[in-house]
């Protein structure tokens, strides 16, 4: 865990000197990252204060109910907007990312701007590139990280209804609804406050994980019906989802989200894949129990980078060359973990 009090006092100083704050997600936003985004917004809003919001490009369906997600510019939708936001601003946020590259189109621009940068984020080995950076791998979520820096900053606890369910959003989409993840204790006192403030933790349940089209659920039978291969020796299960499989079921943004939680559910699996062909490459999510590292995995072999138990990256090959490469520096590596794996 980190101290807080030595970031916030800077923080609190840059937060009250900004006329124009931006804050920004990471590409292919999760429900964590919106959640802080958004969370933070409505913190700004109450304050009084100029704030405006990016997304290197588009949300999930299952996010854009929540309140303010209206309000957030999608960079490849709307560049010259985006760029001209991101040059007035005088305070930049970047939540949940700790590579400079997931600020996806938007990194040149944002990079090069004048703006005082601020990144709060919850993964491990951040790269250098903002003024200030935040970085708490003991939280659960970044929404969890952002929520004991407002009310650090604010003296007393702030809670509004509409902050409060961005941040339970980032709480249960990080950590699997409470299945996974370093949640503690401290995450549960902060979701007790975040019930008392009112929120209706059904409709937000039920907002996130029961909102699918019946072609998704079809979609996830038959990926595990026809795409997931086990492999035993390796205690590994992946699963490949090609662009026409994606078609045949009518596939939308944030469809196949959590597939690859799934064979993890499989008695003597402790490492599962999720292949995602894309147009020019191939998308990749990583999960594990216990200690295999699988964001170096990624970082290693797929360009990516995440948590220990969860991470991802991109492979840019054919669809069977990538299994063919994963199975590869699989077998390469599995020795090192066996113990884990
Ligand atoms: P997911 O598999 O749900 O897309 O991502 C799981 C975790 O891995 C998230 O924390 C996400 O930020 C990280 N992640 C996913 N893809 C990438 C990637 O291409 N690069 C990096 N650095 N992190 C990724
Ligand atoms: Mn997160």
């Amino acid at each position: 865990m980190i101290e807080l009090s030595k970031y916030t006092k800077e923080l609190s100083k840059l937060f009250s000197t900004s006329e124009n704050i931006l804050i920004i997600c990471h590409i292919n936003p999760d429900g964590d990252s919106v959640g802080a985004q958004l969370a933070l917004y409505h913190y700004f809003k109450a304050k009084g204060k100029n704030v405006s919001l990016l997304a290197p490009n588009n949300l999930q369906e299952f996010l854009k109910w929540m309140d303010g997600a209206g309000q957030i510019n999608v960079f490849i939708k709307e560049r010259k907007k985006s760029r001209a936001m991101i040059k007035s601003a005088d305070l930049i946020l970047m939540l949940d990312f700790n590579q400079a590259n997931r600020l996806g189109e938007a990194e040149e621009c944002v990079i090069e701007s004048k703006a005082k940068k601020v990144v709060i984020d919850h993964h491990l080995d951040p790269e250098d590139f903002a003024d200030l950076i935040i970085s708490d791998p003991s939280k659960c979520s970044t929404s969890e990280l952002v929520h004991e820096i407002i009310c650090e900053i604010n003296g007393v606890k702030f809670m509004n209804r509409s902050y409060a369910e961005a941040l339970y959003v980032g709480i249960i989409t990080d950590t699997g609804n409470f299945e996974h993840g370093s949640y503690s204790s401290r995450t549960f006192r902060i979701v007790a406050d975040l019930l008392d403030s009112g929120i209706i933790k059904e409709k937000i349940i039920n907002l996130i994980y029961n909102n699918f089209s019946s072609d998704r659920i079809r979609l996830q039978g038959f990926a595990l019906n026809q795409r997931m291969v086990v492999i035993p020796e390796f205690k590994t299960a992946y699963i490949y989802l090609s662009k026409e499989d994606l078609k045949e079921y009518n596939h939308v943004k944030g469809d196949t989200e959590g597939f690859v939680n799934m064979p993890l559910s499989i008695k003597g699996i402790n490492f599962t894949a999720l292949f995602i062909e894309k147009d020019n490459f191939i998308k990749l999510s990583f999960r594990s129990k216990g200690q295999f590292p699988t964001n170096e995995f990624a970082s290693f072999y797929f360009s990516g980078g995440g948590h220990l138990n969860a991470s991802g990256g991109e492979y840019t090959d054919t669809l069977d060359n990538t299994i063919a490469y994963f199975l590869k520096v699989l077998k390469e590596n599995v020795w090192r973990f066996e113990d884990q794996v």
